[in-house]
């Protein structure tokens, strides 16, 4: 008699002329049944999408982010020193968290240079990464080298040690640019980074080389950009 019943029950709703949820009010509610809410896209928005979609949607929750990872290690002809770990999610920008010791205190310009070549010492990095043939500048500035990080500041943060009458000042600090990729035709592995003698004008100075170099004073210290073990 079930059976029966549910063949009829069947049977009715698959001969119906009209769509219930077309011919019906926004909302209604059967006693005993399921109740309607109009419009059809809400009722189709309740079913369930097919199991092959489920499955993509998964896939791409799965995958893990490219990350790719490079490290400089900075030395030169002074007592400075520092160790610069970059990385960079997909196409995102680069993160540089920078570590550096053995500066006077303030700022020292930051820079990333051409070349990864330290056979003469920090001087054969040659200039600021430069690709574009624009004129130095701040890394804020649409005008600027690519190569253009700014300063580090030494100090600042109160951690220094004092050996005897000697002070030694530690810059620590993180930085993100857009235009130094570990990647592709701008790819600045191979490159390397430069912190210089004195502060960094961002090309505002006024000075003979303010628009070429900051004029930032000498070379401390140096590192090549090489790839680093995710
Ligand atoms: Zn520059």
């Amino acid at each position: 008699m079930d059976a029966l019943l549910a063949t009829m029950a069947a049977n009715a709703i698959s001969t119906s002329p009209v769509s219930p949820l077309l011919s019906l009010p926004h909302n209604f509610h059967i006693p005993g049944f399921v109740s309607f809410s109009q419009p059809a896209a809400a009722a189709a928005a309740v079913a369930p999408p097919p199991a092959s979609l489920v499955a993509v949607v998964a896939d791409q929750g799965a995958v893990a982010p490219d990350v790719k990872r490079a490290v400089a290690v900075l030395k030169g002809p002074s007592s400075v020193e520092g160790v610069v770990n970059l990385s960079q999610e997909g196409d995102g920008i680069t993160k540089l968290d920078v570590r550096i010791t053995g500066l006077s205190p303030g700022k020292h310009g930051f820079h990333l240079h051409e070349y990864g070549d330290i056979t003469n010492g920090c001087i054969s990095t040659k200039s600021h990464f430069n690709p574009n043939g624009l004129k130095h500048g701040g890394p804020e500035d649409a005008i600027r080298h690519a190569g253009d990080l700014g300063n580090v500041v030494a100090g600042s943060d109160g951690l220094s040690f004092h050996l005897i009458s000697y002070c030694l000042r530690i810059a620590e600090t993180s930085i993100v640019d857009s235009q130094i990729p570990l990647a592709g035709p701008g790819s600045i592995v191979g490159r390397a980074f430069v912190v210089h003698e004195s502060e960094d004008d961002l090309g505002k100075g006024g000075q003979e080389l303010s628009l070429s170099t900051g004029n930032a004073g000498g070379r401390l210290a140096c590192g090549v950009i090489g790839l680093k073990a995710s």
